[in-house]
């Protein structure tokens, strides 16, 4: 593992150090079974942390670097970790938090500093390698937090046999051989970067450049050392911004994946005619790891999330469960040994959405072709329902995206007194390719689709607002437009 200023890691200090800190984990009396919490930047030693859990049979529990103060707290209280790992300027504050309450916290430690007794730097001292403790496929590995767009954010407990089950298929699936190199930047606080990347890096016994967050120039830069790259569209997107990104400076790459939020056509087909890659674009989720995946030799078809991983069964259903006619829309439900535990200390939720026949209820709409494909077709959530008819916002975007002067768009439906729901689309213009208007873009969609689904009003923004996964905040832009329809 390599970062930008130099530092090079073997897959020795990697065995050594990942050792060294379960050896001082278990001397604060970390076991088997307790949650550690982490929220720190990227970093090799954040790498090494989540290995130590792993080696100790404990939970590794990543939290978001953006949650604050009233979030942090709830986590806490929610999952009882033992040990709390911050930035050394959050250690104040996550100590006053814990001061006088009800917590089992009993330790809130730093990562990696100069001179502070971080975690990193007792490591230099601690005698490296530590037995690794013996794990069953039940016993939980993490917790990871959904991003909770509505109620309270809810703890996915993923096994062993979860990550192990997941990334032994990605291995095999996406080909990973001798020699491989993965560039990664990606958050580490998030199953896409943290289980489906590292965990096939570690698989392959691969070398890693790591770079702390996504830039488009530093990616640029390093592509012609790696071989596979895994983002989420917004990466791919800018990277295509970036005039230096040309098929040369892919010479080395044999796969770019993508994931976490929908890869638009357009992106998928103008990275194609830049650079000669395909973009494989997979699905997955925190509860289930990755689900489906367009294939590595193959058909790679813009627009879908490609064929259910062997071993995986995913099934579209109406809202009992009962199989839908192939090809229609219903919601997207999968099983398998990907298929998270359950909630943290949540049964009535996790009985709410785990069928008796074992089927987890991903909350997407979706719907397969006939050569077996999935599409999503957004979240069950986004489903506008416009004076009693379904409307798929991705149908409307599909159509708007592909107008002249539209960079990209966002359909959602806000609160209207004679359909219930209004069809309202918020547009990024395209820069430098003529103003469209709202008229042009109503009258454009009428020819094209049914006058229900069509927009009953347009708002222009310079940016669709997104999280650091990519994924459009539509709830954002329900609150912002929820007042709006005339
Ligand atoms: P998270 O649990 O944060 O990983 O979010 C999972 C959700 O992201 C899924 O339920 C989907 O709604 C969405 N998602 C992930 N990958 C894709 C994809 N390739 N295309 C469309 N949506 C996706």
């Amino acid at each position: 593992m390599e970062t930008p200023d130099g530092a090079v890691y073997t897959y020795g200090d990697l065995e050594g150090l990942s050792g060294a800190y379960a050896r001082l984990l278990s001397g604060l009396g970390v076991a088997a079974g307790d949650r550690v919490a982490v929220q720190v930047e990227k970093s090799p030693q954040a790498v090494f942390l989540y290995l130590a859990c792993m080696r100790l049979g404990a939970v590794y529990l990543p939290l978001n670097t953006a949650y604050r103060r009233e979030e942090i707290s709830y986590f806490l209280a929610d999952a009882e970790p033992r040990v709390v790992v911050v930035a050394p300027e959050r250690q104040a504050e996550v100590n006053g938090l814990i001061a006088g309450g009800r917590w089992c916290v009993r330790h809130v430690l730093t990562l990696a500093g100069n001179g502070d007794g971080s975690l990193a730097e007792q490591s230099g001292a601690a005698e490296p390698g530590y037995p690794i403790a013996p794990s069953t496929a039940d016993d939980l590995a993490a917790l990871l937090y959904t991003s909770g767009t509505t109620g309270r954010s809810k703890g996915a407990m993923l096994t062993h046999g979860n990550l192990g089950s997941n990334a032994l298929m990605l291995h095999r699936l996406w080909g990973w051989r001798p020699g491989d190199v993965m560039l990664h930047a990606l958050p580490l606080f998030h199953t896409h970067g943290l289980f489906v990347a590292i965990n096939c890096v570690l698989l392959n016994g691969s070398g890693m450049l790591f770079l702390p967050r996504f830039d488009a120039a530093d990616v640029v830069r390093l592509l012609p050392r790696a071989t596979v790259f895994m983002g989420v569209p917004t990466f791919y997107t800018r990277l295509l911004d970036s005039p230096e990104l040309t098929e040369e400076a892919c010479r080395n790459m044999r796969l770019f994946t993508c994931g976490s939020a929908p890869l638009p056509e357009r992106t998928f087909e103008d990275f194609r005619q830049r650079t000669g890659h395909r973009i494989l674009e997979r699905y997955g989720m925190t509860e289930t790891g990755m689900n489906t995946s367009n294939p590595l030799d193959g058909e790679r078809i813009a627009g879908t999330v490609g064929l259910p991983l062997p071993g995986v069964e995913v099934r579209i259903a109406d809202g009992e469960g009962h199989p839908v006619t192939q090809g229609e829309t219903g919601m997207l439900e999968v099983r398998g040994p990907n298929v998270f535990k359950g909630y943290w200390r949540m049964p009535e939720k996790t009985a709410d959405e785990v069928r008796p026949d074992g089927f987890f209820i991903t909350g997407d709409l979706a719907r397969v072709d006939e050569k077996g494909y999935v599409s999503i077709v957004g979240r069950g959530k986004d489903l506008i329902i416009s004076g009693g008819f379904n409307v798929y916002p991705k149908e409307v975007e599909l159509a708007i995206d592909g107008l002249d002067g539209v960079e990209e768009s966002a359909v959602i439906g806000i609160p209207h007194k004679d359909f219930g729901e209004a069809v309202t689309a918020v547009v990024k213009r395209a820069s430098g390719r003529g103003g469209v208007t709202e008229k042009a873009v109503i009258t454009a969609l009428k020819e094209k689709m049914a006058a229900y689904k069509v927009p009953k009003a347009v708002h222009f923004v310079e940016e669709l607002p997104r999280n650091s996964m990519g994924k459009v905040q539509k709830n954002q832009l329900r609150e912002q437009f929820g007042d709006s329809q005339r």
